[in-house]
């Protein structure tokens, strides 16, 4: 099929991984008239409501991804954890988008920091360290405290340590369970002034549409809270938007891709993370932008003009994690959450709550984003999840994300 030929509804957009992305992306589609398929490992996976059909399947299985294919017209994905061979299988098949490329340079740390530092844009110092003698020559010319990430696989702050003195680098390896000498990305923790992040899409053509770049605070490695527009100069809006286009040009991507920024006190700015995909840091979108980052994918990958993504309003977004053991999740306090009528809640109807999950969001709309987050703020202060009610838990949820 030509590139340029749109896909249109009612179209199956096949989507690896059901988590709330997934969901998200799947009510975007739906409301355009697509049909929706998934692939995921638990058929109770948050995108499986909205889905017209699951395939029930690792990430890792050609053969489901296959299954996932056969009646889809455009596969893409909402995690970059996909096995590789699994979207070159598909892409002898269908179209793949954002595809091959942006999914092999984003998944592993390593190949990131490389492709960054090759397009022209800066990270933080950082270098591959397979034993503790590398990791202490690394501490000697970078300098502590260390962040030492696993390459593959980590996420919400899962996955890495942070390294104060260099006797802790002895047992790393064992602590991130990884066998000595694996590779592993040890980088200089910096003092940055703030956390931002640019979200855009990039059509089939390679035309691209940035939203304002949005502000974001972490807790321990996790996203809490993101305000938009960010309250920066127009000169690092400027520069973190210019990062963001260069960036997925550079890997020839169609879709959406998201790049986390750490803006420092010198006013430069470095590339953290890549994200081939729609970004927890762009949920704002769905109430404060004219076209929300699902839309926008979606009409990315089926070769349809791309929306606008200019704000309508300053926008702040919580996220709703969850606290305690793990158990039956009963959301309670909603009616009291919503009582602010700037207030918009999403829940992602995961089975089982347990610390520190991401299990919705809180967005709320105001005429600052400082007014919009204590609103914002006040509203997730209502919700809580309920003790364990002792319903039975007969179903095995797989995902812990
Ligand atoms: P994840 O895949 O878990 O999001 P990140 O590399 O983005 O991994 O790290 C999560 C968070 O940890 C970042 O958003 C940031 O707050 C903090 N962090 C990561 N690397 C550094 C660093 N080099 N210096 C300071 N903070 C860091
Ligand atoms: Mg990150």
């Amino acid at each position: 099929m030509d590139a340029s030929t749109p896909i249109l509804p009612p179209a199956v957009i096949g989507v690896l991984g059901g988590g709330q992305l997934g969901r998200m992306l799947g009510l975007a589609a739906r409301a355009m008239g697509y049909r929706v398929a998934v692939l995921d490992p638990d058929p109770a996976c948050p995108a499986a409501s909205v889905a017209d059909r699951v395939v029930v399947g690792s990430y890792d299985d050609v053969g489901a991804a296959l299954r996932l294919a056969d009646r889809s017209a455009v596969v893409t994905y909402e995690l970059e954890h996909v096995a590789a061979d699994v979207v070159a299988a598909l892409e002898a098949r269908l179209p793949v988008r954002p595809g091959h490329r942006p999914l092999t340079v984003t998944q592993d740390r390593l190949a990131e920091r490389r492709f960054v530092e090759a397009a022209g844009v800066a990270v933080a110092p950082w270098r591959e360290v397979r034993s503790p003698e590398d990791g202490r020559a690394a501490a000697a010319e970078l300098g502590l405290p260390l962040r030492l990430k696993l390459p593959i696989g980590g996420y919400d702050g899962r996955g890495q340590l942070r390294i104060t003195d260099v006797t802790e680098l002895d047992d790393a390896w064992a602590r991130l369970g990884r066998p000595p000498g694996s590779a592993l990305l040890a980088e200089r923790e910096l003092a940055f002034d703030c956390e931002l992040s640019i979200v855009l899409a990039r059509d089939v053509h390679g035309a691209t549409a940035a939203f304002p770049i949005a502000r974001n605070r972490h807790d321990a490695g996790i996203l809490v809270e993101s305000v938009a527009p960010a309250p920066v100069s127009p000169d690092v809006a400027g520069r973190a938007t210019a990062i963001g286009e260069r960036l997925a040009t550079a890997m020839d991507l169609c879709g959406t891709l998201t790049a986390e920024l750490f803006l420092l006190g010198d006013g430069s700015i470095l590339v953290n993370e890549l994200a081939p995909r729609v970004h927890n840091s762009g949920h704002w979108t769905i109430e404060g932008a004219a076209t929300s980052q699902f839309e926008q994918h979606i009409r990315a990958i089926c070769g349809l003009p791309l929306g606008s993504p200019a704000a309508l309003s300053r926008a702040a977004m919580v996220n709703l994690l969850g606290t305690g053991p793990r158990r039956a999740a009963q959301l309670t306090g909603v009616k009291a959450a919503l009582a602010d009528p700037s207030l918009h809640l999403h829940v992602y109807d995961k089975r089982r709550v347990f610390e520190r999950r991401k299990m919705g969001h809180v967005t709320a709309l105001g005429g600052s984003v400082d007014e919009a987050l204590e609103r914002a703020r006040a509203a997730l202060g209502c919700l809580h999840w309920a003790d364990d009610t002792g319903e039975p838990m007969d179903d095995e949820e797989e995902e812990a994300t």
